[in-house]
């Protein structure tokens, strides 16, 4: 048996004793008597009786070794700020910010909403909850109104931390009234909030109810606050899906399984070199680059928890990636910072790698990268043209990873940290990652299915430390969403459809919500997309099944071109649909072939980038898209409106 092969086993077969091991990397307070806890099954508990602390493991206990050592380096290139903190200085910070919020009244287990910018101080925030065993809530900032008051009324903040503005591509965007409006529609209210003044947008305070963060943080400048020890299953945070099918769900984390989960994943997928004492040569320590968003599951973990569990420094952006500090256009400013940080690994989405695509290629190779050991991308089909851009471009190894919010840290991956020359695969996220039990099962006899053949992607109980413990506040909610897909077996839906080639390597085929049932053959959107992606004249697309009264249903897909050129006459569309269909007939069949290409400028995307498929679909057949708080640009909509033309009478 590989290396790999090896070490999954033992870790899915013994998972105690894999577990208890991995344990150790971080401090506990008091041991644990118990290392898994599976009696109320399939909520489960890990590393029972323990005590630690998330903002100890993550600030406290570097001091002794790093306290000089950057842990964070701020870059914002909205606004032209760069500022770097050491371990010590963010230790200052995160004590003022514990003291403001115990000052306020937060407790233990108590709810603390962050509705915020990517600001450092957001950062201190969590970290600061954590230390005092409150439970942070983090708002993706600018969501609208609607969407906040939801979260707000689900979570039952004590405090909400709030700001003045944020600011995209640099224009003000205003949080100040969102969050006014949001508390009016939400039937909660917090006794308290507490308002970052960034001096971007003028802000109406609330008497009684708003006070100023920089007049609490002066009140408290030289306050130091213990850390409130927690059982290791006590919450740690609660989290909402992006809503990308609609119905965000509260996800609730752990503390001591989320840090032992995260620390394992950088040892064993994002940065082994950190575990044998590697450090940069220049910067004599590790950088851990994640250009995501604190509002995402991906920010929590690898801007802020694992870096710090780990020592590390992280580099937290705001900003486009194609926008410079002085405000001009610059498509290399994320290798920019690569280069003048040291950064050693580096984390995004796949969305951003195709919005470079747009640019000019030769960014990519001037600046030096020589610190960089690789590039990883979740949240998203990874599509094989844009991995192998990217791939040439930066002379990286490009790294995608399956996740979900829900699991807290990726279930396939390539795994460097067990064997180095475990290679990635073009179209593949990797092998399932230790202490996963993945599995592949049948849509129609739940049976499960061998090597490739396509089946709904499913975890056996029990799920590894790290991920959800519950859905907030709803256990029921937990057992009935996601455990009842089969009755005599205990496994976790991702409500994603997969399959796994002879070598072991998995690929997702899309979300089983999108899987398209033509004549009755099931076929998945992203295959079809995947094949379209192969014409050269195509930058991107997406495909959705729509009902159709002959075949049940049939793929429609939408299309960015790109050069514009190539449709500028109706006979160029025409053709170029026609080229369109004939390649996915060459890969996959002529069942597959889309009954019509539209081309649009834009996609419906979320604010995370993610493909809103059931608004597409929604539209084409005629129905209301639903709850679009998320949406990144409402016109997306009305381009695909006017693609499809005027509705047949
Ligand atoms: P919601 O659950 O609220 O509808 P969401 O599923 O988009 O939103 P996330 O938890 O952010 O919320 O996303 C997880 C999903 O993203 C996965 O279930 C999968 O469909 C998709 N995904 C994530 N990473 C990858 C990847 N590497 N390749 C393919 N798909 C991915
Ligand atoms: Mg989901």
């Amino acid at each position: 048996m590989d290396r790999y092969s090896e070490i999954y086993r033992h870790s899915v077969d013994e998972p105690e004793s894999f577990w208890r091991a991995e344990a150790a990397a971080i401090d506990w307070q008091a041991p644990f008597t118990r290392v898994l806890d599976d009696d109320a099954a399939p909520l489960s508990r890990w590393f029972v009786g323990g005590t630690t602390n998330l903002c100890h493991n993550a600030v406290d206990r570097h001091l002794a070794t790093r306290s000089s050592q950057v842990a964070l380096i701020y870059v914002s290139t909205e606004t032209g700020i760069e500022r770097t903190y050491t371990y010590r200085d963010l230790f200052d910070e995160v004590n003022r910010v514990a003291a403001m919020l115990v000052a306020e009244g937060v407790g233990r287990g108590d709810r603390v909403l962050l509705y915020l910018p990517m600001v450092p101080e957001a950062l201190f925030a969590m970290l600061a909850c954590t230390r005092i065993g409150a439970i942070h809530s983090v708002v993706f900032g600018g969501f609208a109104s609607s969407s906040l008051a939801t979260r707000i009324d689900d979570a039952r903040p004590t405090v909400i931390l709030s700001a003045d503005a944020g600011s995209r591509a640099g224009r003000v965007v205003p949080y100040k009234p969102l969050l006014d409006a949001a508390l009016e529609l939400a039937g909660h209210r917090p006794s308290r909030v507490v308002l970052l003044d960034r001096g971007l947008a003028s802000m109406t305070r609330v008497d009684g109810r708003d006070v100023d963060w920089a007049t609490l943080r002066d009140e408290h400048f030289d306050a130091r606050v213990p850390c409130v020890w927690l059982e290791s299953s006590e919450p740690s945070y609660i989290l909402y899906t992006s809503g990308t099918t609609g119905i965000p769900k509260g996800v609730q984390r752990d503390t001591g399984g989320h840090a032992v989960a995260l620390v394992a994943s950088m040892r064993y997928i994002f940065d082994p070199a950190a575990f044998d004492g590697t450090v940069d040569p220049v910067s004599g320590r590790r950088t851990f680059f994640a250009a995501s968003d604190i509002g995402w599951v991906v920010g929590h973990c690898y801007i802020v928890y694992a870096p710090l569990l780990c020592g590390m420094a992280s580099l937290m952006y705001e900003g486009l990636p194609i926008r410079g500090m002085d405000g001009e256009a610059d498509p290399g400013i994320w290798w920019s910072l690569v280069a003048r940080h040291r950064v050693n690994a580096m984390f995004t989405a796949p969305t951003a790698i195709r919005v470079l695509k747009k640019q000019d290629p030769s960014h990519l190779t001037r600046h030096d990268l020589s610190s960089l050991d690789a590039l990883f991308l979740a949240g998203e089909p990874l599509d094989e043209p844009t991995a192998r851009w990217i791939a040439e471009g930066i002379g990286k190894p490009i790294l995608d990873n399956y996740w979900q919010t829900e699991t807290g840290w990726p279930m396939l991956s390539t795994q460097r940290g067990i064997d180095p020359s475990m290679e990635p695969r073009f179209g593949s996220p990797g092998k399932p990652v230790v202490g996963f039990r993945l599995k592949l099962l049948d849509e129609a006899s739940n049976a499960e299915v061998g090597a490739n053949r396509k089946g709904v992607l499913v975890i056996e109980a029990p799920l590894p430390p790290g991920c959800m413990s519950t859905v907030w506040g709803d256990d029921r909610r937990f057992v009935e969403t996601y455990w009842s897909l089969l009755a005599d077996r205990s496994v976790y839906s991702t409500f994603d459809w997969g399959i796994r080639d002879d070598d072991g390597y998995w690929f997702i085929l899309g979300r089983t919500d999108d899987v398209i049932n033509v004549a009755g053959h099931r076929l998945g959107t992203r295959e079809i997309e995947e094949s379209i992606s192969g014409h050269a004249a195509i930058a991107e697309t997406a495909v959705v099944g729509v009902a159709d009264a002959l075949k049940g249903q049939v793929p429609i897909a939408f299309a960015i071109v790109r050069d514009p050129v190539s449709i500028a006459t109706p006979a160029d569309r025409l053709r170029l649909e026609g080229e369109v269909m004939a390649t996915v007939d060459r890969s996959l069949g002529a069942l597959a072939r889309p009954a019509r290409v539209h081309f649009v400028p834009t996609l419906p995307k979320t604010r995370s980038g993610k493909m809103l498929r059931r608004a597409l679909q929604a539209v084409c057949e005629g129905r209301d898209p639903g709850d679009l708080a998320t949406i990144e640009d409402p016109t997306a909509l009305e381009h695909v409106r006017i693609a499809l033309g005027p509705p047949f009478p």
